[in-house]
């Protein structure tokens, strides 16, 4: 693979784009990794410490997937807005592409979403950032390389008063596992660690960003979900992306599809 195009650097409204090499045979994705909402849509007319809290972006998440694509030496994406004005993890179909409710908050700007303005934010936001998903992805296959894809996320420490048990979770298809346990098993060789399977939430939504650019392209990948507790300080992020990257390494090793001769 010597001469392998390299990543650049690249800023976007929608997203920045983290410089890697192909040669690393991954691609880590952080779609919500930021809560900004540009200055003409007024906040959604939520009081700011809102825009703080979970709802608008995944706290923690955006550190832990920097630090990850440094130590792989992988090119990372990362959303540039918050979630709140579409969710990039979401089907231009669900009807939760633009929340109006989120975790008991009403959100005043999502509350008369019209045709228009879904496509304007779409245009702006959602389809930039997975345009650059494909881009990158594009880049790996003209170079002969089929990247794996690790999605970071990160969960609320408790849900309506119940605190959550887990540390970590992998959200999969249950149609296209492989990857997923091998990152999983990889993180539980930490007895002190309890890793959710499908937990908090189950993956596989159709039209999600696994779903979409992992599972039907037939890309090996992952969505890594890792409390917020866990990687809400600088040293919290380093440690998680150290886990999660030993488990990637070892699921690259033990878990990759053939390389599609095609393409080579
Ligand atoms: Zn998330």
């Amino acid at each position: 693979m010597t001469g392998a195009p390299d990543i650049a650097a690249e800023t976007h409204e929608a997203h920045d784009v983290v410089p890697g090499a192909v040669a690393a045979g991954l691609i880590v994705l952080c779609d919500h990794a930021s809560n900004r909402i540009p200055d003409d849509y007024g906040r959604l007319g939520l009081p700011p410490g809102d825009l703080q809290r979970h709802i608008a972006w995944d706290i923690g998440a955006a550190g832990v997937a920097r630090r990850l694509a440094a130590m792989l030496g992988a090119p990372a994406v990362l959303s540039r807005f918050s979630r709140l004005l579409a969710d990039p993890n979401r089907g231009l179909d669900d009807p939760t592409l633009i929340m109006r409710i989120s975790d008991g908050a009403i959100i005043p700007g999502n509350a008369r979403v019209d045709a228009e303005e879904r496509q304007r934010r779409i245009d702006r936001f959602w389809r930039p950032y997975d345009d650059a998903v494909s881009g990158l992805i594009g880049r790996f296959t003209q170079a002969g390389v089929s990247p794996a894809l690790i999605s970071v996320h990160s969960f609320t420490p408790a849900w309506r008063g119940v605190r959550r048990p887990w540390h970590a979770g992998l959200l999969y298809d249950p149609r296209d596992p492989r990857f997923s346990r091998a990152v999983k098993q990889a993180l539980e060789r930490d007895p002190a660690l309890v890793v959710g399977d499908n937990q908090p939430y189950s993956g596989g939504l159709s039209g999600d960003m696994m779903d979409r650019q992992g599972f039907k392209r037939g890309l090996d990948h992952a969505l890594v979900e890792v409390r917020q507790d866990l990687i809400d300080s600088e040293a919290g992020q380093q440690e998680w992306a150290a886990r999660i990257a030993e488990a990637v390494r070892h699921a690259m090793a033990t878990a990759r599809r053939q390389l599609p001769r095609a393409a080579q």
